[in-house]
């Protein structure tokens, strides 16, 4: 028996938020000696899953095996088709649980599928532990992670998506134990499965994402360069936009930048905007407001930028520089540049 885990692609390789959700998906199946299989469906990056360092990677997770999906006119995200292929891979019977990070992605993805199958999705999953046959029991987030809920989950096959925020970045100890024993004696083990999909489940299909064509996605982006009402306007965000291309990170802003029309809603970060999990935030110019807290705190570091040694975000901050961002910042891209002329 097995537990399925999508994985989701990023510029820099296989998303943080997607390696957490791994993690989550070993941790399920561990009590009934179940194993994971790391799903990637159609990424223009399929081709580097041949690289040892990629399934080392996934292994060190917890992946005890890769699947890659293809499928005829499938070219990259589909949501429908994911889940079409996801259904199919599960079908037979020997399939526990499908997880999936609950990013905009593995959430759509888990969405279609509950449709598809019929069965229910349980959101934003800390934990679940197998309960007997066909039940599980669960902890979720609720209210952007305010409340934890315990639920009990009865269906033959669980779909879940991961509050990959509250997991841990690094690999499980376990995870790792194992991964040292199964990298000296073989690599992870990857098959090809191809999915037998409908024109209808390609009518939604993404022609063009940051992600794919090498630059990354707020929801995925190992590093994250948040401005908030202290960049002082639109025309303040050229320099973090170039520190983030530098960094080969995203640009995240807080909600008095969308609400103020300085840049787009897509790119919020909190409680009603994307929650992030990058190896790194550097957050310049934001308070550290609660709601905005709620969509951070995921980061494995964070570093705050404020003229404000008080603001809240300072005591959240795993670093705190006190100063102007407009002088911090191109300082930062200055020094990044010299290193590496
Ligand atoms: C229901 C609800 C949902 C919400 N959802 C979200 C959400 O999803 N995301 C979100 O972000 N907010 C959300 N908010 C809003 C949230 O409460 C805050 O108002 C918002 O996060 C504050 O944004 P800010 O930190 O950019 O601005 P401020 O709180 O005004 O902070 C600006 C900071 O910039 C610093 N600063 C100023 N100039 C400089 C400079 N030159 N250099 C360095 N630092 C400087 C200041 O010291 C200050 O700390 C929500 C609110 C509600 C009620």
């Amino acid at each position: 028996m097995s537990v399925l885990c999508l994985l989701e692609w990023d510029g820099a390789g296989i998303a943080p938020a997607s390696l957490r959700a791994l993690s989550f998906g070993a941790a399920v199946a561990a009590p009934t000696g179940d194993d994971v299989t790391a799903v990637l469906a159609g990424p223009p990056g399929a081709g580097n899953v041949a690289d040892d360092a990629l399934r080392a990677e996934l292994t060190a997770f917890g992946a005890a095996a890769l699947c890659l999906v293809t499928a005829e006119g499938l070219t990259g995200y589909a949501p429908v088709a994911w889940a079409r292929a996801l259904q199919q891979l599960a079908d037979g019977g020997t399939v526990t649980a499908v997880v999936a990070a609950a990013t905009d992605r593995g959430s759509e993805v888990l969405a279609h599928l509950g449709a598809i199958t019929g069965l229910p999705v349980a959101a934003n999953c800390l934990s679940a532990v197998p309960a007997g046959a066909g039940c599980w029991q669960l902890v979720r987030q609720r209210w952007a992670g305010s409340v934890l809920e315990d639920a009990l989950l009865e269906a033959p096959l669980a779909l879940l998506t991961v509050a990959t925020d509250a997991i841990a970045a690094e690999p499980p100890p376990a995870a790792a134990d194992a991964a040292g024993t199964k990298l000296a004696d073989a690599v992870l083990p990857v098959r090809r499965f191809t999915a037998q999909l409908d024109d209808a489940d390609l009518v939604v299909s993404a022609v063009e994402s940051a992600a794919e064509a090498g630059g990354t996605s707020l929801a995925t982006a190992r590093v994250v360069v948040g401005g908030g009402r202290g960049v002082g306007g639109p025309d303040g965000f050229a320099p973090l936009e170039e520190l983030a291309s530098l960094l080969g990170g995203a640009v995240g802003v807080s909600r008095v930048v969308t609400s103020q029309g300085w840049r787009p809603h897509r790119q919020q970060v909190g409680q009603t905007g994307t929650k992030i999990s990058p190896e790194l935030y550097l957050a310049c110019g934001i308070s550290g407001a609660i709601q905005h807290m709620a969509g951070c705190l995921g980061a494995r570091h964070i570093v705050a930028i404020n003229t404000d040694p008080d603001a809240p975000i300072m005591s959240r901050a795993d670093y705190a520089v006190i100063g102007d961002l407009a002088e911090i910042i191109p300082a930062l891209v200055a020094a990044i540049r010299d290193q590496r002329d």
